[in-house]
């Protein structure tokens, strides 16, 4: 039975993911955030207990010939897995062996100033960070770091490993309400981003029972807040029943939209009425929008 293997699991955007678990047995996280599906405990600096690469690697050969069509491997852990010491090593070692599959971490991005840990991601294939915040004040209050952990130095950090990374980049940020469910926030949040220039951004919000008392904002005031992200492919998460498939748009406003930032082929479809997706596609069809892929969600931009 595998102790630090999981899955595999569907997952919307990554597709079929085997995960490895890098702390099964307690959280061992920097963050508290108010969000988190964990239940709420001290945050460390270092992972105290944590098993050996050779542990991981043993495990992980076993599931991936037990489940060889699986798209990706996903490093994560019940707290943050960049405070996993052999990370660099153990990198490698899946690399040596996960042959088609794409490897993947989530991580809350608190170390991505250390140089350690930049090296050990450069060699991942998708990279997804987390940023709630661009303001100290709100970050200190949404995701309760460490005290060894900066917003300055996560920022400054950031800027630094995606000018050094040729992979897939991907930020994502949880939005709470009445925490980071501001217009101001999402202008600041946007000047960074703009800065770090990931392959995708995604926003969702709280969509199941967290640590604390914290609420989800609607679907709406996801979309609002979107609208301050510009330039760069925004994923909105969604569930079923947010769909409308309303939304009436002319040739113009298309252009409009998209001129914004692009829009998913999902978003599209779930918003978009008939007509306009119908306009959508000959703008297409006319080259003056385009369908690009961005880590495996299609996007409509203009051309
Ligand atoms: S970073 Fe992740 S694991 Fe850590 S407290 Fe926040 S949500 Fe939980």
């Amino acid at each position: 039975m595998s102790h630090f293997i999981f899955g595999p699991v569907q997952s919307r955007r990554f597709g079929l993911s085997l995960g490895v678990d890098l702390s099964p047995d307690k959280k061992q996280c920097n963050f508290d955030c108010l969000y988190c599906e964990l239940k709420g405990a001290k945050t460390v600096d270092a992972m105290q207990t944590f098993p050996t690469v050779q542990e991981i690697i043993d495990e992980l050969k076993i599931a991936l010939e037990k489940f060889s069509d699986i798209d990706v491997i996903t490093i994560t852990a019940n707290g943050e897995p960049t405070l996993y010491p052999h990370l660099e090593e153990l990198v490698n070692e899946i690399n040596r062996i996960k042959n088609d599959k794409k490897l993947l971490i989530l991580s809350n991005a608190s170390c991505i100033y250390d140089k350690k840990v930049q090296n050990a991601l450069l060699n991942i294939d998708i990279v997804k960070l987390s940023l709630d915040s661009a303001m100290p004040v709100m970050f200190k209050k949404l995701n309760r770091p460490n005290n060894s952990v900066s917003l300055e130095q996560i920022l400054k950090g950031l800027r630094e490993f995606s000018k050094l990374f040729g992979n897939e980049l991907v930020l994502e940020i949880l939005v709470v309400e009445n925490f980071n469910d501001t217009r101001d926030e999402f202008i600041a949040l946007n000047r960074i981003i703009n800065e770090i220039n990931p392959s995708r951004v995604d926003i969702s919000t709280i969509d199941r029972p967290s640590a604390y008392k914290v609420k989800a904002v609607s679907y709406e005031t996801l979309e609002i807040l979107a609208r301050e992200i510009k330039n760069i492919p925004v994923m909105i998460a969604k569930r079923k029943e947010f769909d409308k498939n309303n939304l009436s748009l002319d040739e113009e406003e298309i252009i409009q939209l998209l001129k914004m930032r692009p829009q998913s082929e999902e978003d599209i479809n779930n918003m978009f009425d008939e007509n306009s997706k119908k306009l959508l596609l000959d703008l297409l069809k006319k080259e003056k929008i385009k369908l690009i892929n961005a880590i495996g969600i299609n996007f409509y931009k203009l051309n």
